[in-house]
């Protein structure tokens, strides 16, 4: 599965598609009740309707994110209402444009930034809209892409490129975008430097290391199964450590010739974060996005300022990185790693299969068939 759908190369396709001019009712796989599994109805709704600067896509593939278990089990400290429709990795059709949109035509293939921005505040204004003062998250504050179609702003839709298929996006938009804005916007990675990527079967892991491994990293990665450390080496780690076994920061010593890395691409926050720390290079940088495993550390200050080491927080993404992703996928520079594709009757699936913490890379959801795809 892996190999197959993993490595293959994208499929070239016209980016422009027939569309039924209207869905009639959509199905939406939505969450009623909070729990870990929370519980879950496919539900058909009427059609949404676009309104002033919106669209309606019609979803061809929605990646499924850590955020979504984060929504489905209360995790997230921001107040969500039930019920809601999860899924922030949207690929698709626009199927309707609301009034007063330019810019765009019904038939056009799109991905969809999932960290809705106003596009007027002062961060949005200077390119900043993980930044936005009124940012909100697709799937979790608004209705997101376990469905057969989504309203959302026109300005958080990016145009797929030429080569690039639903899957890939579906694979990358989030998750990869995140990885983008990592290691290009908020650290730098600099030719020869020592990079370690937690998690690098996880879909940010996965992205983190063929990123940095282009910019040209030397990189090490982390994994807790014999199968995540073999990917994490395939997308080109040099070595990948066992995450279960307490040893792994020294080992990460021994193969720098006791120097230490660089930086550090952390998601997991808790313990891990603290010995992401041990690791590091004088000078060194670690950079977060994530707190899964505990979201309040104590370290000691002494060794961090001492040797000058910089901890950078990381929030989502700009529309430049998402365009950034999905250019380099459109090379293959950047390669979805595709776990699983569940259709929408058994997104219950797919939550437990993340949950699980076995997936390799990429779990998706598709409500169709995909409509075009020359594989
Ligand atoms: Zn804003």
């Amino acid at each position: 599965m892996l190999q197959r759908r993993g490595f293959r190369r994208a499929g070239f396709f016209s980016a422009r598609f027939a569309v039924r001019a209207t869905l009639g009712g959509v199905k939406a796989f939505q969450l009623v009740a909070h729990g870990a599994p929370g519980r879950f109805e496919l539900r058909e709704l009427p059609e949404p309707r676009p309104g002033p600067g919106e669209a309606l896509v019609r979803v061809q593939a929605c990646g499924l994110n850590r955020l979504d278990l984060w929504l489905e089990e209360a995790g997230l400290p921001i107040p969500v209402s039930l019920p809601r429709t999860p899924g922030g990795e949207i690929a698709g059709i626009i199927a309707a444009l609301g009034p007063d949109v330019s810019g765009w035509r019904v038939g056009d293939a799109v991905a969809v930034q999932s960290n809705l921005f106003c596009g007027e505040c002062e961060f949005c204004r200077r390119g900043d809209e993980s930044l936005c003062l009124r940012g909100e998250l697709l799937g979790v504050q608004r209705d997101g892409g376990f469905a057969e179609a989504v309203v959302v702003p026109v300005r958080a839709l990016v145009r797929l490129p030429e080569g690039v298929d639903f899957d890939t996006s579906a694979a990358l938009t989030l998750a990869g975008s995140t990885a983008m804005h990592m290691l290009t916007r908020r650290a730098t990675v600099r030719p020869g430097d020592w990079v370690l990527v937690i998690a690098g079967a996880s879909g940010v892991g996965s992205s983190a290391i063929q990123i940095a491994k282009h910019l040209g990293g030397r990189v090490l990665s982390t994994g807790s199964t014999e199968a995540k450390r073999a990917l994490a080496r395939q997308l080109g780690a040099e070595h990948a450590l066992d995450a279960t076994d307490p040893d792994w920061p020294r080992q990460v010593r021994q193969l720098t010739g006791r120097r230490g890395v660089d930086l550090v691409v952390e998601h997991v926050g808790g313990e891990t974060l603290l010995r992401c720390l041990d690791c590091l290079a004088r000078g060194g940088t670690l950079v977060t996005c994530g707190a899964t495993a505990g979201r309040e550390v104590r370290f000691n200050l002494w060794p961090f300022f001492v040797k000058e080491h910089r901890l950078i927080g990381s929030y989502g993404r700009t529309r430049a990185d998402i365009v950034a992703t999905l250019e380099w996928a459109a090379v293959g520079r950047l390669k979805p790693v595709v776990d699983s594709v569940f259709p929408l009757e058994r997104a219950a699936d797919a939550f437990a299969r993340l949950r699980s913490r076995q997936a390799l890379g990429k779990i998706l959801i598709k409500p169709f068939e995909p409509v075009a795809e020359s594989d």
